[in-house]
């Protein structure tokens, strides 16, 4: 029999699962089998220590004191800024603000279009795929300017209809905002060529990243989107982090989004100046420590290399599709060409949560529900899936867990 290999590419899976301490723990009595990374993914002993380091030794307000400690914070805060600026090759550093997250950041986008780019009879594209939070900003900015949210279809793999989508792209469109890999269902959308034709038109792109920062080398002068939306706690950073990238151009076009301290110039009760980029969208006192651990989770990714991962999650992706196919009765929800993170599936005729439950008693973490895309649930008339979304310190041996647990769960609930 083939040896089960661990180490790809370069990539020593059991010695980076040393650096996540939760990775040795147990659930009722078993070893942790974590596969539930796109809800959020695990954080490295670099980023608990980051975040440690700031309040322990240089804990003080950004961009306002001129004692040492302020100082300290803000050049580490804009070290971080940078740090994310180089992830992404953005063009400029100004172009990196740090929000709460991915629901945040198209909160942002969506709320200052809303203002000041949409009217009566204009149009926002989003897809069958979006997460809630690429759907609802845009519901609402709809709502109140009496514009028409109009979504791009799939197919029954789950793939989008891109001449339904060249179709859509008329004079109304005033922007397109999609997922780039789908957290239900692990599609990777033909983001290069969605950006493409609706630049031909003039229509700027969002893309929400949110599954993609962790799994795929992003360069956004190369992609060219005009925003793109991550968080910070599903790229091994800390929860309630986030990073909107958007373009000068754009950035400098938008109202601001919340007012307050730090994105000011000067305020009088006549008339107020907004502060230059990025600090005009980063109203009052930020996440200081936790954009600076969200920036030591990029760090240690990419000193894994991003590549490395990249390969080894493919790797690990096909051996898990191909297993998770040979059981008896099992559907996979979404069966794209191409994909990356999540494997949505149901077996039988039993609910997700039965299943879910019973995976749990065995140790294994996996996501069952909508995953925050009910409309894609109801086109797939579903009331949910079983989830199982990959990491780069996930191994082949968890993969085997995750089959004989869902065999088992299957035998004991069919
Ligand atoms: C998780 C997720 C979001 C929302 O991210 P938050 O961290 O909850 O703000 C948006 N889109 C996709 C595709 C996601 O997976």
């Amino acid at each position: 029999m083939e040896q089960i290999a661990n180490i790809v590419a370069g990539l020593d899976v059991e010695k980076v699962r040393k650096d996540f301490p939760i990775l040795g723990t147990q659930v009722h009595g078993k070893p942790l089998v974590y596969f539930d990374n796109g809800a959020t993914t695990q954080k490295p002993q670099v980023v608990i220590d980051a975040e440690a380091r700031y309040y322990e030794n240089y804990n003080s307000n950004v961009h306002r004191g001129v004692h040492h400690l302020s100082q300290v914070a803000t050049n580490a805060y804009e070290q971080a800024r940078q740090t994310v600026a180089s992830f992404i090759n953005a063009a400029h550093s100004h172009e990196i603000i740090f929000t709460k997250g991915t629901t945040d950041g198209i909160n942002l986008v969506a709320n200052a279009m809303s203002r000041r780019f949409l009217k009566a009879g204009d149009t926002v594209i989003i897809s069958a795929m979006e997460h809630h939070s690429n759907i609802v900003p845009w519901q609402i900015a709809c709502e109140d300017n009496g514009a028409t949210l109009k979504v791009i279809p799939i197919n029954e793999k789950g793939e989008l209809q891109m001449e339904a989508f060249k179709a859509m792209l008329d004079e109304t469109v005033k922007i397109v905002a999609v997922t780039y890999v789908s957290n239900t269902m692990g599609t990777i959308n033909r983001v290069e060529e969605i950006i493409e034709l609706a630049h031909a038109k003039n229509i700027p792109v969002l893309i929400d990243a949110a599954q993609a920062i962790q799994h795929i080398s992003i360069d956004v002068q190369a992609l060219k989107p005009d925003f793109l939306a991550f968080s910070g706690h599903k790229i091994y950073g800390p929860t309630g982090t986030g990073v909107l990238y958007g373009t000068t151009e754009w950035l400098n076009k938008l109202p601001p989004y919340q007012g307050g301290g730090d994105m000011i110039k000067t305020v009088t009760f006549a008339k107020t100046t907004y502060n230059e980029l990025p600090y005009k969208f980063e109203a009052g006192t930020p996440n200081i420590a936790g954009a600076i651990a969200l920036a030591a989770g990029i760090e240690y990714l990419q000193g894994l290399g991003l590549e490395k991962v990249q390969q080894y999650e493919e790797e690990l992706m096909t051996y898990a599709l191909q297993e998770l196919r040979k059981i008896d009765g099992l559907r996979l929800i979404g069966d794209a060409a191409h994909r990356s993170g999540a494997i949505s599936f149901l077996v039988h005729n039993i609910h997700p949560f039965d299943m879910g439950e019973l995976l749990d008693q065995q140790g294994i973490a996996v996501r069952t529900g909508h995953h925050c895309t009910e409309p894609l649930m109801d086109l797939f008339r579903i009331p949910g899936t079983v989830r199982a979304s990959l990491s780069f310190y996930n191994t082949k041996e968890e993969v085997d867990k995750l089959v004989a647990g869902v065999k088992r769960a299957a035998s004991m609930l069919l």
